[in-house]
């Protein structure tokens, strides 16, 4: 069966990774019809906006998308295109695999992790206060009489909230896929002992959720002391959810953990259609230059391929990175010791060796 995905390259170095694993899943054998669809910077000026309606109808046609990075200016300019396609889709699990790759030039081996992190509440809900607004003022007036609390008037203000409901599917999500991958563990990470009410619930909800899957183990753990657990001990972790924000920062804690952002694959899911993008961002001081490593994008891709239920594409393709991370010849400038790094092949050659293994 033909696979219609969209294909949304990005920018910076996302047309040139899109572009590799493009390639490598062709040379899987399975047929796949691409709709190619641009967002970000590049459409502002044509569209005014950097996610045209037509790239979220062709995903909600299509119900896969594959997308490369795109940049978010700092402070000023439009928001997060990323986030807006996970709000605007409703994909609500953000599943991150930290897995270690023998020939990974990394402090640990044998990481096997999977951070399942909420994708649509939280500070990352986007319902903010900017100083000196009406809005602003009104919220602070508000909090001062409901709170006795008031907040200073020169503060910028971000709203975190984390509903019982979607702390629920987001806890549940977490355990299905630990019972359908085999997983024995889920740690719910919170700082409810701060946060009693907003991560308090999420704890309370995970508790409850917990309490219906009794094959598989749960723990919960306060997000700091997670944060140095995983440095010690991250060979103790097997599945973690967690609210979004929180979810954001220990994923790159565990890219670091499993060699860093070029190999970390990256998963949007929602009831009805999943983005698969890298967990990166688009580098733009490598864009065009053949430089970035495409491994994180290729690995989304495998997990792409599973949600496809291409199971055997799936193992041929991620035994194939893997043969090409274990060799060490045909790997980018990140992945190569500093006295080597003059032998790192580019974007292209790297998805030109993953195919000859295929
Ligand atoms: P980044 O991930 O682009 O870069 C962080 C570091 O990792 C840099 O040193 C970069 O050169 C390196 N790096 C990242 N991907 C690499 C790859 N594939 N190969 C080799 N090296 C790689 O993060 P940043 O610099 O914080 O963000 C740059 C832009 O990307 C920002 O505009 C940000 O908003 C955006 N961003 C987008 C996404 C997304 O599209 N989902 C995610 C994160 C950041």
């Amino acid at each position: 069966m033909t696979h219609k995905v969209v294909l949304i390259p990005g920018d910076g170095i996302g047309p040139e990774i899109a572009e590799a694993t493009r390639r490598v899943l062709e040379a899987t054998g399975v047929p796949f019809e691409w709709n190619v669809q641009q967002a970000g910077q590049a459409m502002l000026a044509q569209y005014g906006t950097p996610l045209p309606d037509s790239v979220l109808e062709a995903i909600r046609q299509t119900g896969v998308a594959l997308k490369g990075p795109i940049t978010t200016p700092v402070g000023t300019g439009f928001r997060s295109v990323n986030v807006a396609l996970r709000q605007t889709l409703n994909l609500y699990a953000n599943v991150r695999p930290a897995k270690h790759y023998p020939g990974v030039r990394s402090r640990y081996e044998g990481i096997d992790l999977v951070i399942v992190r909420e994708n649509t509440e939280d500070l990352y809900a986007g319902i903010e206060f900017e100083v000196g607004t009406p809005a602003q003022r009104a919220i602070i007036e508000t909090i001062a009489s409901e709170s006795g609390k008031r907040i200073p008037d020169d503060a910028g203000i971000s709203i975190k909230y984390l509903s019982a409901a979607g702390s629920r599917r987001i806890v549940q999500w977490a355990f299905e896929y630990a019972r359908d991958n085999g997983r024995k563990k889920v740690t719910a990470v919170h700082k409810a002992n701060i946060m009693k009410y907003s991560d308090g619930l999420f704890l309370q909800v995970a508790r409850e959720v917990a309490s219906q899957h009794p094959n598989i183990q749960f723990e919960d753990v306060i997000v700091d002391n997670m944060c140095m657990q995983l440095v010690q001990k991250p060979e103790r972790y097997d599945v973690l959810v967690l609210p979004n924000l929180y979810g954001d920062i220990v994923s790159d804690l565990c890219a670091g953990l499993v060699g860093g952002l070029g190999i970390m694959p990256g998963a949007n899911v929602g009831e009805h259609g999943a983005v698969f993008e890298p967990v990166h961002g688009s580098a733009p001081k490598y864009a065009g230059l053949n430089k970035a490593n495409p491994m994180a994008m290729m690995l989304t891709g495998v997990l792409m391929l599973r949600y496809l239920k291409e199971t055997e594409a799936a193992d041929r393709l991620e035994a194939a990175i893997a043969s090409v991370i274990a060799e060490g010849k045909y790997v980018t400038y990140d992945m190569k010791p500093p006295e080597l790094e003059h032998t790192a092949v580019g974007t292209s050659e790297v998805a030109d060796a993953v195919i000859a293994r295929l």
